[in-house]
């Protein structure tokens, strides 16, 4: 089939006006203009997306998709205060809860435009079935607790069986889902010692050693607050003070390591080429070379960041420095919505305050959403732009008509030559029209004729949790 719009953006080159996408089967065939590609492919049905442009689905490296049922249950509040708060409404939901909430996450991500996640999540299956279900590509680190190492080998035990549980539940939903068997992206695991306030140096090491083993990736929250900066580094602060109230910490087999976040992390052996620091905010000059040095990728995630008061991080100097980085919405427990363009507009907002470094531009901001998040995953030879082999991840985005005012199209109005920073100026994710998975269109806005979704061929007819 031949996809066409005004405009199309494959992100590792420049736009294309008129443009054009040549998609068979799972794959990209071709990209370019529409008239060289309706000459070149004279048999492939069209479908045209007048008004919109074509994108590379956007890449959120960091989700918590299981927490989707906590959004707005917070306004903007200290890191410890919702730290404090989340830890009371966990206890609320069981795993059949944190499964719907996963899947409605899920949804979100297809209707937002989101083909790509990076999840990290306690229970593990939760997503993994959402992300089949609902077709989206995903990497889904289990998570590991544990800063009292007595309890370490049963912290250890129960991460090898959430992974386990995880990949079961994926494959198992393949083989119950005739119609839909086979048709989405395979979803990947991954290991996730959650965070410097809440993982041993010990258990860190163990987690990397058995990710390494296993080839498997890791992913990590580092540096995300004051507070773990100050509870890392003196054993003090508001994160300790949550853990006495909580009565979750007596603090008696735990000393303080007397080093920044990034530095405990690095000591453990847990920052490689595969390894995805989420937050990074408070960082020093040495943290920022640890972790450039390492290879390890960062997760930028600007709203919710500010949402918990955290700090800017300092996206353009880890950029110059050669760092990969991505960007991630976080859960919805810390922020409004999975949209990835309220994320560009922040990040853009976020680096004019450390401008100092060099503030980002649209051209930045949308690459970080797309291809630079699918190469901090690893994940660039598969997604992340469009270009022939890849896999058509695409979404077709309306752009808000400029083009009304001078009677013309969208591209003739766009008159500044230059859509992309239209998009990440104006669009919100209401905008997407379409989202396509490996060749499946999995979301179909208001305005796209249910005929286009048929005619692509493996239309995908039973979604919910259970089909
Ligand atoms: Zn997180």
């Amino acid at each position: 089939m031949l996809l066409l719009a005004d405009w199309v953006l494959p992100i590792s080159g420049p736009p294309i006006p008129d443009g054009a996408l040549a998609v068979s089967g799972r794959i990209i065939e071709a990209v370019g203009p529409a008239a060289q590609l309706r000459i070149r492919f004279p048999h492939k049905s069209e479908h045209a997306f007048p008004g919109c442009a074509l994108l590379p689905g956007f890449v959120n490296v960091h989700t918590h998709l299981d927490y989707s049922a906590f959004q707005g249950f917070t306004r903007s509040c200290s890191f410890s205060e919702w730290m404090a708060r989340l830890l009371l409404a966990r206890r609320r939901l069981d795993e059949n809860d944190y499964a719907v909430s996963a899947l409605w996450g899920a949804y979100e991500c297809l209707r937002s435009g989101v083909t790509s996640i990076a999840e990290t999540s306690y229970t593990g299956w939760t997503v993994g079935r959402a992300a089949r279900v609902a077709g989206l590509r995903a990497r889904v680190y289990v998570e590991v607790f544990g800063l009292d190492d007595a309890h370490l080998p049963e912290s250890m035990e129960r991460l090898q069986d959430a992974l386990a549980k995880t990949r079961h539940e994926w494959r198992a939903g393949c083989v119950d889902t005739t119609e839909t068997a086979g048709l989405g992206p395979e979803i990947e695991v991954g290991v996730s010692p959650h965070a410097p306030y809440t993982v041993s140096s010990r258990l860190y090491r163990e987690a990397a050693r058995f990710a390494r083993r296993g080839s498997l990736s890791l992913a990590t929250h580092v540096a995300e607050s004051q507070a773990e900066v100050e509870l890392l580094e003196r054993g003090s602060g508001a994160i300790s003070q949550v853990y006495k109230a909580a009565q979750l910490w007596s603090g008696r087999r735990w000393t303080p390591p007397g080093v920044s976040p990034m530095q405990y992390v690095n000591r453990a052996g847990a920052l490689s080429p595969t390894t995805l620091v989420v937050h990074a905010v408070h960082l020093d000059g040495e943290d920022l070379t640890i972790l450039a040095e390492s290879g390890a990728a960062v997760a930028h995630c600007p709203r919710s960041n500010l949402r918990l008061r955290c700090g800017t991080a300092p996206v353009s100097a880890l950029r110059a420095a050669g760092v990969r980085v991505g960007l991630g919405t976080d859960s919805l427990a810390s922020n409004d919505s999975l949209d990835m363009f309220a994320e560009m507009r922040a990040a853009l907002a976020a680096s004019q305050e450390r401008a100092a470094m060099g503030a980002l531009t649209p051209e930045v901001a949308l690459r970080m959403a797309t291809l630079d998040g699918a190469r901090a995953l690893g994940w660039d030879s598969v997604t992340g732009s469009l270009e022939a082999g890849k896999r058509a991840d695409v979404i077709a985005v309306r752009v808000p008509s400029r083009g009304d005012l001078s009677g013309g199209s969208a591209a003739a109005a766009w008159s500044v030559r230059e859509p992309t920073g239209a998009l990440v100026g104006d669009c919100v994710a209401a905008d997407i029209q379409m989202t396509m998975v490996e060749g499946l269109v999995v979301y179909r806005g208001e305005g796209v004729p249910v005929e286009v979704e048929r005619s692509f061929g493996r239309t995908r007819t039973k979604l919910g949790l259970g089909d």
